[in-house]
């Protein structure tokens, strides 16, 4: 799922928060139920951990845009004051983006450095599972996932 959606779903959990680490927990665990959404993008991360080359630029191309796109709208978003508590949507935020972050370090072990020590393997098996398995075991076309995962923003900004 895209980090825009993570970022957006995170704030708007954290906002109802009544305490700053609740916030930031409710954004943590915002990100496994939002990544079980089907979203389309399985098979290009995939492919661009197996075959690197031009399908590993796309998918960085893809990281890329996403994350301006979440800046431009989570900024956009504070910048109307659409949160009653910004600081708590902040910290939401951070928890929803959170799970990606941690998962990037057994990744950079695992694909980018092939090392046999891989720390939190168990983090990104578990978030793998959730991702690929629990629920989306069908992958649906990208475009598709980029339709579904737009209706699901507008839907999230209505609710902030
Ligand atoms: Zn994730």
């Amino acid at each position: 799922m895209f980090l825009t959606l993570h970022a957006a779903a995170g704030a708007l959990v954290g906002e109802h928060a009544s305490q700053p680490w609740l916030a930031l927990l409710f954004g943590f665990l915002s990100h496994f139920p939002m990544d079980m959404f089907p979203h389309g993008d399985r098979k290009m991360g995939e492919k661009a951990k197996d075959h690197g080359g031009h399908h590993l630029r796309r998918f960085i191309i893809l990281i890329t845009v996403d994350l301006l796109a979440g800046i431009a709208i989570l900024g956009t978003g504070f910048a109307l004051g659409k949160f009653e508590h910004p600081w708590y949507a902040v910290l939401g935020m951070l928890g929803g983006l959170l799970p990606d972050a941690i998962v990037a370090i057994p990744e950079y072990a695992m694909f980018v450095k092939r090392s046999e020590k891989v720390l939190l393997r168990w983090f990104y098996r578990f978030h793998d599972f959730n991702h690929n398995n629990l629920i989306t075991f069908f992958d649906i076309p990208m475009r598709l996932g980029l339709a579904l995962q737009a209706i699901l923003l507008v839907a999230i900004w209505k609710m902030w």
